[in-house]
């Protein structure tokens, strides 16, 4: 079989918010660009494509995690469906779903040539540069923790990242984990299960948020950066003065690490603390021991009955798709090389990657990513450049955040980071005034 291969100036992986995001910038910066977006699934939207567990939204506001160049013009908070139907709207109002390629997995890219050679399973991409918009956790594969025995339960065990029909209406359900998704999810589920057992061996911090909140991008920047630095200086006194004020938090749901460590999950209107009220819901805060017939066993002995066991246990991290990368016939690891303004990867030219806050809207980041690039394909431009490659420079990496995903990846990510600060107002200023030949990247 002669398989096809198509010439276009940029290669971009997934139709998600970073993959609409990229094109729109591109086009808008470069008119007459051609580009091609290659998507594994038959629509666009990533994530709110894929998440169909009951409750599914967003977690942050909307004003922050809307495009600044299409508005969002729901409330606050965007159900999954709705931000799905918005990435969608965006795409068509800005011609950019044309240029989407769907049902195509990409295999591998390699650079040979002053070339990209981006192969899928439907025809291959050449292309001077290639931008990863892969999103950030293994979409197949989610964290599944294993405990003794799973052979033994006869209930039905689903992941939230794979909820396809699962019915849960006058069931016993047991939700683990203790995350943003947990606490979205147990109000929905709690709607119509007979019973809710969340079982949590270390409890979230949990914000409230008002869903008739008006507000605007430019403000809620402000507030949510004022939050998250606030609690980097004065976590012991921030916590004592939750703890005190809050009566949510006693000794089973205090969790063990400061606020802001990890991404605080959201209650919209109060729905968890309502929820968490009903005599239908109860909270435990033990770790597994084993599966038995009727549920999971924890560890103080205690069995909690359950037909459906929810693994709410969040996904396992992923950069660049999984996808194998070849720089010159050689395969890249990733975790050999520096990550470079959280955009690119010593050694590897040309190709930019996506990967967004833990602690502020990934939108906001995959928008100034964008314009980033397209600042460096216009200097390569003018200059008549044809790689740009970042040198192996940085500091050993350590996680800004301690949420379990990246700590269970550090093996997976660069082994040192460039100028990746994980900071959207020292990133705005320092993408917007640094200059693109920085000393760190090879221009050639
Ligand atoms: C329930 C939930 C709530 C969240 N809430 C927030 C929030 O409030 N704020 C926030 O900032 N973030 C939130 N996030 C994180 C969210 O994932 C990001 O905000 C964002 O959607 C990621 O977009 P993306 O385009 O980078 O990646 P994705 O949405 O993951 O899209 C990547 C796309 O690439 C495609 N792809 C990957 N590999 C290949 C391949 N080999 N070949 C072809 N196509 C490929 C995938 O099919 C997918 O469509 C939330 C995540 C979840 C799960």
């Amino acid at each position: 079989m002669v398989i096809k291969m198509e010439k276009v100036d940029v290669t971009i992986i997934g139709a998600g918010i970073a993959g609409i995001t990229t094109a729109y910038y591109l086009q808008k910066n470069f008119p007459n660009i051609t580009y091609k977006i290659i998507e594994s699934r038959s629509d666009v939207g990533g994530t709110w494509d894929q998440m169909k567990f009951p409750g599914v939204r967003a977690d942050n506001d909307m004003y922050t995690y809307g495009f600044s160049f299409n508005p969002w013009q729901g409330p606050i908070i965007g159900k999954g469906q709705d931000i799905k139907k918005y990435i969608k709207q965006t795409a068509e109002k800005f011609n950019i779903k044309k240029h989407i390629l769907f049902n195509t997995q990409v295999t591998s890219s390699s650079w040979k040539d002053s070339q990209w050679i981006t192969k899928t399973n439907r025809k291959n991409f050449t292309s001077q540069h290639v931008i990863f918009c892969t999103g950030s956790r293994d979409r197949k594969n989610p964290h599944l923790p294993k405990f003794k025995n799973e052979n033994k339960y006869q209930g039905k065990i689903v992941h939230t990242q794979a909820w396809g029909d699962t019915d849960y209406k006058n069931k016993n359900v047991t939700i683990i984990g203790s995350g943003c998704t947990a606490i979205t999810m147990a109000p929905s589920i709690i709607k119509e299960a007979k019973k809710v057992t969340l079982v949590q061996r270390s409890p979230a911090w949990i914000i409230n948020i008002d869903s008739q909140e008006k507000s605007s991008r430019g403000y809620k920047t402000f507030e949510v950066l004022k939050d998250y630095i606030f609690s980097r200086f004065f976590k012991k006194s921030l916590r004592k003065k939750i703890i005190a004020t809050d009566p949510y938090y006693n000794e089973t749901t205090t969790p063990s690490y400061d606020y802001w460590d990890q991404r605080p999950a959201s209650s919209l209107d109060q729905d968890y603390f309502r929820a968490v009220e009903s005599e239908k819901v109860s909270i435990v805060r033990q770790g597994i021991s084993n599966w038995e017939t009727t549920g999971v066993k924890l560890q103080n002995g205690k069995v909690i009955h359950s037909d459906i066991t929810v693994m709410a246990t969040g996904g396992n991290a992923q950069l660049l798709g999984g996808i194998d990368i070849f720089v010159n016939d050689k395969k890249v690891n990733i975790n050999d090389t520096s990550w470079y303004r959280g955009m690119m990867f010593s050694g590897i030219p040309n190709l930019f990657a996506h990967a967004g806050y833990i602690n502020f809207s990934w939108t906001a980041r995959c928008e100034i990513v964008s314009q980033r690039i397209c600042t460096t394909i216009n200097y390569m431009k003018k200059k008549q450049l044809t790689s740009c490659t970042p040198k192996y420079l940085g500091e050993k990496s350590k996680p800004s955040i301690q949420a379990n995903y990246v700590l269970r990846a550090m093996d997976k990510f660069p082994n040192r980071t460039y100028k990746f600060y994980q900071n959207y107002l020292i990133e705005y200023l320092s993408f917007k005034w640094s200059k693109v030949n920085d000393g760190a990247v090879d221009f050639k």
